[in-house]
């Protein structure tokens, strides 16, 4: 791979070392930060801002309700702009540390009715139905994703021309295979720190690729958690000068594509014989396969589009197939788990840009209610 500087990212050039003099400045008891973040009207884009909270809040219902101008996000128009913000999860905040909080929201138009890229809502109904409920739907999330630099290229790599064939990147170690391990390792900690239940990360195919994992996260709780490690991500490779893509085919070609696999398991696919309730599921999915490809991504599976081809580890986007430990399929059973005879299904289909509210709502919906 040949040699690049790291270009113009003014962020990447600011002294951060400055910024410690303030932040070691004590913070008043009783103010706490409180970071308001929420999904912008591409579906993929997030937002976030500040205010000051006199207490500190111990759950959702504490915070206020506040608003935002959504013709500044693709979300409403001037004349009727304003757009409310639910708060619905909290996160300890890694940036500020001390008792200052991250705050996840929902959004909702003028009108209280859920704004269009409000996908939480829905999936919130799924998951608070009784019989969802009861089968305490579990979900690990695997995030891929790639580092580029400010103009649009993939970070490291050589401005005209390409690096080296894919082979040697995944999991990789060393100077000449691995790009930005810091922004991962600091991803890493930052999300602990926050209490997203993060399990796991490596490095992926294509050079300047990775995944993280998420998980097994209950319920609701899947979306709540991956979006936040999201913010996370961005918010940190931002004070690196460099641009997290999740884009599901950042370079066209052989390159690899990032997905978002979800692997899901329901009370009975983890009991005893559970690969009877995994068949069935696969069953149901086959059924619905064209209308979760349109939830898999933001643009209704045109981002899938380019990615799920039928190579570089993925399964072509217009057939569903399944199989033990077969990454060329739409769902894999984890060849453990055909063994154990119980366990969990992989879904390999989602995109990496994919809203996980979208993909764990239509998993529920088909596996579960039977819709
Ligand atoms: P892969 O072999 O596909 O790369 P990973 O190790 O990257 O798999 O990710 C596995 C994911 O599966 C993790 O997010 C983990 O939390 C999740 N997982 C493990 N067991 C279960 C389960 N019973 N139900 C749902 N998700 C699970
Ligand atoms: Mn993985
Ligand atoms: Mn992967
Ligand atoms: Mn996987």
């Amino acid at each position: 791979m040949s040699r690049k500087i790291l270009r113009s990212s003014p962020n990447a050039a600011l002294d951060k070392t400055l910024l410690n003099r303030y932040l070691d400045l004590p913070q008043p008891d009783d103010k706490i930060l409180a970071e308001y973040i929420w999904i912008d009207g591409t579906g993929e884009g997030l937002r976030s801002k500040t205010r000051t909270l006199n207490n500190i809040p111990n759950k959702p219902a504490d915070l206020p309700i506040w608003t935002y101008d959504g013709s500044s996000t693709y979300q409403a128009h001037g004349e009727n702009s304003e757009v409310f913000l639910h708060p619905v999860a909290i996160y300890k905040d890694p940036f500020r540390c001390n008792n200052n909080v991250l705050v996840l929201c929902e959004t909702y138009d003028f009108n209280h009715i859920p704004c269009a890229t409000n996908k939480r809502f829905k999936c919130r109904e799924a998951m608070d139905s009784p019989a969802v409920k009861k089968e305490e739907p579990w979900f690990g999330i695997e995030q891929e994703y790639t580092f580029l630099d400010v103009d649009g290229r993939p970070l490291g790599w050589p401005e005209n021309g390409f690096p080296g064939p894919q082979g040697p990147y995944y999991c990789g170690v060393g100077a000449d295979k691995v790009i930005a391990r810091e922004i991962v390792e600091a991803h890493y900690r930052a999300c602990l720190y926050a209490g997203v239940p993060i399990c796991g990360t490596n490095a992926e195919v294509m050079p300047s690729q990775w995944e993280y994992q998420i998980g097994p996260s209950v319920g609701i709780n899947a979306g709540d958690d991956l979006w936040i490690s999201r913010f996370i991500l961005h918010r940190i490779a931002e004070e690196f000068g460099v641009v997290v893509t999740l884009d599901p085919k950042p370079i066209s070609g052989t390159w690899n594509g990032s997905g978002a696999h979800c692997n899901f398991s329901t009370k009975t696919m983890r009991a005893p014989n559970g690969i009877e309730e995994i068949d069935q599921a696969i069953d149901r999915m086959k059924n619905r396969h064209v209308e979760h490809i349109r939830a898999y991504d933001p643009r209704e599976g045109k981002d899938n589009e380019r990615r799920l081809t039928g190579i570089c580890e993925t399964s072509s986007i217009h057939d569903f197939s399944a199989g033990v430990a077969n990454r060329t399929t739409s769902i894999r059973i984890p060849r453990s788990c055909a063994e154990q005879k119980c366990g969990y299904l992989e879904d390999r289909r989602p995109s990496s840009n994919c809203d996980p509210y979208s993909v764990t709502n239509a998993l529920v919906r088909t596996c579960i209610l039977n819709q």
